[in-house]
């Protein structure tokens, strides 16, 4: 006989582990899977999340922050540079160790969290409907049953590809990234830099984040459409010799970030997608951990109540999409806009935003950006880029 949980969620990154976390708080029975033997472990992620992002869902804890960031730095691709003071901006996390402890969360509110067990398909009933997940767990088939399962399994995801939902990502929908640990290096213990430019990052940029004791994450995303088959990585190594004289490094790692998608519905029937399973990433930055602890917190809340009532139909559930396109569809679609226009821009267009925005901001204190009104400004500014939305909205 297969066990029998209320949910089950497949993946423990910030997405699973949050929904699994508000699941257990609220009585459910949940499962929740990992597929490597270790939480937070391999990582592909430069780490960094608003002051704001990261204190709206859990109190900060000092063990795993690496650094707190104050600075931000743009660099243009002439080298003109804008550097913003904003105190408290964010941090740079010690994901490793956030993911693992975010787990141990969810576990000590009560779900079970399992490693070493991998999601390799999903079961249905007489009916075809779906009613549970199997699994390989420490090289044994399991079969786990639920009345609903929650597809937290990265940018990969076969949850949704075993349910039918369409998420395959196109070359365009993709930001194809990079990313070394650096030792030795010379880098502003406080500041994060961005430097752009279709050269140096094309339909991308790349970024140095200081992780403290002269460590840094330096990487780089690209759109693989613009890149005519260089690889990421090749310009990664590009930037890093340009960029500093010394420098050791010491991991390295590759990674795709989705692009969000609209027209994707994240509920089919009883299985939800959160985080970038379901493409929940800011399309502009490519910040996703944010996302998956809001679609995680959204997710675990709705199917509580779904479980708890006990007699609420499954069309219920889609009350996740709803809430999330509530709390952040705008900006989600705001970014997809903003990266349309981003790929349509050249160097000169770079040089000249970052020029005009150095007449505002440039060594200013900044309590808080607002994308949207920033983001207007800066079209208002440039009748090139007020071209291309007009041309891209209509
Ligand atoms: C190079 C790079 C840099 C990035 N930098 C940043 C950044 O600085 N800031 C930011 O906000 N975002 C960043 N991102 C994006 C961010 O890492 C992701 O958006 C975030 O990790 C998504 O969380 P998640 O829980 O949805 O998925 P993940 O963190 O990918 O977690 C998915 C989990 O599911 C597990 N899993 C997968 N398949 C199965 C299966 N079949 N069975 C069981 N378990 C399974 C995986 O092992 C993994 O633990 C970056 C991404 C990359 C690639």
């Amino acid at each position: 006989m297969s066990k029998k949980y209320d949910c089950i969620v497949v993946g423990a990154g910030p997405a699973g582990s949050m929904a699994g976390k508000v699941l257990a708080e609220n009585g459910v029975n949940v499962l929740v899977l990992e597929k490597d033997p270790e939480v937070g472990s391999p990582l592909s992620c430069a780490e960094a999340i608003s002051f704001s992002g990261l204190t709206s869902f859990v109190p900060v804890d000092p063990e795993w922050i690496s650094t707190q960031i104050h600075k931000i730095l743009v660099v243009s691709p002439s080298n003109i540079r804008m550097k913003l003071h904003h105190p408290n901006a964010g941090f740079i996390l010690n994901r490793r160790l956030f993911d693992k402890k975010l787990a141990e969360k969810a576990a000590s509110s009560g779900a079970c969290v399992k490693v070493n067990a991998q999601a390799i398909g999903l079961l249905k009933n007489k009916r075809g409907n779906f009613c549970g997940v199997m699994v390989l767990e420490n090289g044994k088939e399991k079969e786990y049953e639920a009345k609903v399962i929650i597809g937290a399994d990265g940018v990969e995801s076969y949850v949704s590809r075993w349910a039918g939902m369409d998420f395959s990502l196109g070359l365009d929908q993709i930001e194809s990234c990079a990313q070394y640990l650096l030792a030795d290096v010379k880098v502003e213990s406080d500041c994060v830099e961005f430097h752009s430019g279709q050269s140096l990052a094309p339909g991308g940029y790349t970024w140095v984040f200081p992780k403290g004791d002269s460590h840094a994450n330096v990487g780089i995303a690209v759109t693989p459409d613009l890149t005519s088959k260089r690889k990421a990585k090749e310009y990664l190594d590009g930037f890093v010799q340009k960029r500093f004289s010394n420098f050791k490094i010491i991991e390295s790692m590759m990674g795709g970030v989705p692009c969000f998608d609209r027209n994707k519905n994240l509920v089919k029937e009883n299985i939800l997608l959160v985080g970038d399973a379901g493409r929940v990433v800011d399309s502009l930055s490519g910040a996703g951990i944010y996302n998956a602890l809001l679609s995680g917190k959204i997710a675990g809340a709705v199917v509580s109540q779904y479980v708890r009532d006990g007699k609420l139909s499954v069309s219920f559930l889609k009350k996740y999409y709803e809430e999330l396109m509530r709390a952040k569809g705008r900006l989600l679609r705001f970014y997809s806009l903003c990266r349309a226009i981003f790929l349509k821009m050249t160097d000169e267009d770079f040089d000249a935003v970052i020029l005009f925005l150095k007449k505002y901001l440039d060594n200013q204190v900044v309590t808080g950006i607002e994308p949207i009104p920033l983001v207007k400004t800066i079209l208002r500014s440039n009748p090139k880029l007020l071209f291309l939305l007009r041309h891209l909205v209509w």
